[in-house]
């Protein structure tokens, strides 16, 4: 009977313990874009073991998956990826694995009907502009989406998330505020923003300004000579005091764009380098998606103000 009970309760502490080892474990959280892995980091801070795909500073649109990242994706609890066919060249990845396990999920997933999306026509067809994070309202829905998923696989940390989301929630209504406020000091003559490529769409419509851009909503859609010719001759008719370049894009199409004008007799200055598709590493100004927003909004006051 002694020994009995002597089984009985080391199975019992056995069983404590691997449920506390359970207990204490870190999900494994595994996003494609720097600008999910924040909202990761702003909701779940240290409480899950990140690890982001697509290095900043690269472009999401033309990222292919790696070996190493497979291999990640298969060891990782969740995955959160765009969606709205940003990581173009890596939705099969994602389509194919979703369907067989829950784990990945597009954080656009609840706005993938909505009407506020914009779409396009982009080499003959109608797509859905895939930059939906400049739209601050559309980013608050995906926030809400990456905050369920948490919860939903990792209830133990369920008041941290929480106390954490509600915070994040106050600043991206604060920032939503302060960017249009900011955005009123640009004279109506001259709010116009040129970027390399159309990425800035939402961000336009949030601000009351004009986007033309030399390229369509994906890097790897084409560059027309006519489209960057009637580009060319809408900066000079308008006067259009600033271009920008930006950090996921070779910056020599805009150079182009600017010695083409000067040729014409235009000089147009290129503004500060516009985060648009990633943040930046930890040593820049943009390395949070508010501070990246701040940094954008700085940067197309200052220049066209
Ligand atoms: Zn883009």
């Amino acid at each position: 009977m002694k020994k009995i009970i002597v089984a009985v309760l080391s199975l019992f502490l056995v069983a404590c313990q691997q449920n506390q080892t359970v207990k204490n474990e870190k999900i494994k959280v595994v996003s494609t874009t720097s600008i999910i892995g924040d909202i990761v980091k702003s909701i779940a801070q240290d409480k899950v073991e990140q690890h982001i795909l697509i290095d900043v500073g690269l472009d999401p649109h033309g990222y292919e998956a790696k070996t190493k990242d497979i291999e990640k994706i298969n060891a990782a609890d969740v995955v959160l990826y765009t969606g709205l066919n940003l990581e173009a060249k890596m939705s099969n990845v994602f389509e194919k694995i979703s369907t067989k396990n829950k784990k990945v999920i597009a954080v656009t997933e609840s706005i993938k009907d909505s009407p506020q999306l914009i779409k396009v026509q982009e080499d003959g067809q109608e797509v859905v502009d895939p930059h939906y994070w400049f739209d601050i309202d559309l980013f608050q829905k995906s926030v809400d989406s990456v905050y369920k998923v948490l919860v939903e696989n990792d209830s133990k940390n369920k008041e941290f998330y929480s106390t954490n989301y509600k915070k994040y929630t106050q600043e991206l209504a604060e920032l939503k505020k302060e960017s249009q406020e900011k955005m009123k000091l640009i004279p109506s003559t001259s709010r116009y923003l040129i970027t390399p490529h159309d990425a800035f769409q939402y961000f336009a419509r949030a601000n009351g300004i004009e986007v033309k851009a030399l390229q369509g909503v994906s890097t790897e859609s084409e560059i027309s000579t006519k489209e960057v010719l009637s580009l060319i001759d809408f900066i000079y008719n308008n006067k259009v005091k600033a271009i920008f370049v930006e950090s996921t894009t070779p910056h020599k199409n805009i150079e182009t764009v600017r010695e083409s004008l000067k040729v014409k007799g235009f000089e147009v200055k290129i503004g500060e380098e516009l985060y648009s598709d990633s943040l930046s590493d930890e040593k820049g100004n943009a390395d949070t998606y508010i501070k990246m927003y701040k940094h954008n909004v700085n940067a197309i006051v200052e220049a066209l103000k």
